[in-house]
C-alpha cells in the first residue's frame, strides 16, 4: 500500500496544485508509480497535466459510484504518473455528500482499490474545508500544508492544524502532517525573509527544509500542460520541487 499524501489549505493560491502536480512528476521521474487524484472541482491539476477538464470517466463519478477507480485512471506524458481527474460537477459533491452517512469515506474507499499500485498518491484538495477536503484528510496518511510566504502567512494556519486534529482525533487517527511548505518565496525582500523566520519561529520542526521560490518557469508550465521539470527542467523552481520530492519520498 502506497503513501496518500493530501496537499490542503483552505486558502486559496498558496501554491497547491503547483504543489502536487510538481511533486508528484518529480516523485514519479525518481522511479516510483504515482498517482495524483484532483479533488478540486476546478481542476487546475488535471489542466496543468494537458487533460481535459470534464472528461468521462473522472473523480466526480467514481465518487458518486458510476464508474470504477481503476477505469478512471489516465495515464500522462510523464512515465509512471498516472491521474484521476476532475470534473466540473464534482462542485455539486459538496451539496451532496453531506446528506449521505458516512459520505466521509467514499475517496478512501475508492482509492483502497488502486492504492497498492503506487507507492504515492498525491491529492490537490480544493481551497476549502468542505467535504471533499474532508474525504481528502481521511484518506490520507500525511498532510502537506503550502504557506505563501507573504504578510499574512500564519492567519489560519492554527485554525487550520486544529481541523487537522479533529480530522486524525474523529475519522482518521492515521493522519499526520508532513510539514509546511514555504511557497512563492521572494529571498530577495525583507519580507519574505521576516515571513520565512516567524513561520520557522511558530512552527519548528513543522518547516520542510525545502522552499520553493518565486518562479516564473513555474507560473508558466500549467499553460502547456506539463509540470515545471518538463518545461524547463533546469530553472529554480525544477530544482526546488526535485529537492521537495526527494525530502518526501525520504519518508516513505
Ligand atoms: P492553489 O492550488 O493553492 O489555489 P496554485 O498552485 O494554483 O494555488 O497557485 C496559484 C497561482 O500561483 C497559479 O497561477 C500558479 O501558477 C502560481 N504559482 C504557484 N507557485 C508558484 C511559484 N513558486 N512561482 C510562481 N508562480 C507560482
Ligand atoms: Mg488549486
Amino acid at each position: 500500500m502506497g503513501t496518500i499524501y493530501a496537499i490542503a489549505n483552505q486558502k486559496g493560491g498558496v501554491g497547491k496544485t503547483t504543489t502536487a502536480v510538481n511533486v508528484a512528476a518529480c516523485i514519479a521521474e525518481a522511479g516510483y508509480e504515482t498517482l495524483l487524484v484532483d479533488i478540486d472541482p476546478q481542476a487546475n491539476a488535471t489542466v496543468g497535466l494537458g487533460l481535459p477538464k470534464d472528461g468521462e470517466p473522472n473523480v466526480y463519478s467514481v465518487l458518486s459510484g458510476l464508474a470504477d477507480t481503476e477505469e478512471a485512471l489516465v495515464p500522462t506524458a510523464i512515465e509512471r504518473l498516472k491521474v484521476l481527474p476532475s470534473h466540473p460537477d464534482l462542485a455539486g459533491a459538496n451539496v451532496e455528500l453531506p446528506r449521505q452517512p458516512g459520505s466521509e469515506n467514499l475517496l478512501r474507499h475508492a482509492l483502497a482499490r488502486v492504492a497498492s499500485r503506487f507507492s504515492f498518491v498525491i491529492l490537490d484538495c480544493p481551497p476549502s474545508l468542505g467535504p471533499l477536503t474532508v474525504n481528502a484528510l481521511v484518506a490520507a496518511d500525511r498532510v502537506i500544508v503550502p504557506v505563501q510566504t507573504e504578510y499574512f502567512a500564519l492567519e489560519g494556519l492554527a485554525g487550520l492544524l486544529d481541523t487537522l486534529a479533529l480530522v486524525q482525533r474523529e475519522l482518521n487517527p492515521r493522519l499526520t502532517v508532513a510539514g509546511m511548505l514555504l511557497t512563492m518565496h521572494d529571498n530577495r525582500t525583507r519580507l519574505g525573509r521576516d515571513v520565512e523566520r516567524e513561520v520557522r519561529q511558530h512552527f519548528p520542526d513543522l518547516v520542510f527544509d525545502t522552499v520553493i521560490p518565486r518562479n516564473v518557469r513555474i507560473g508558466e508550465a500549467p499553460s502547456y500542460g506539463v509540470p515545471v521539470i518538463h518545461h524547463d527542467p533546469h530553472c529554480l523552481g525544477s530544482d526546488a520541487y526535485f529537492e521537495l520530492a526527494k525530502e518526501v519520498a525520504a519518508r516513505g
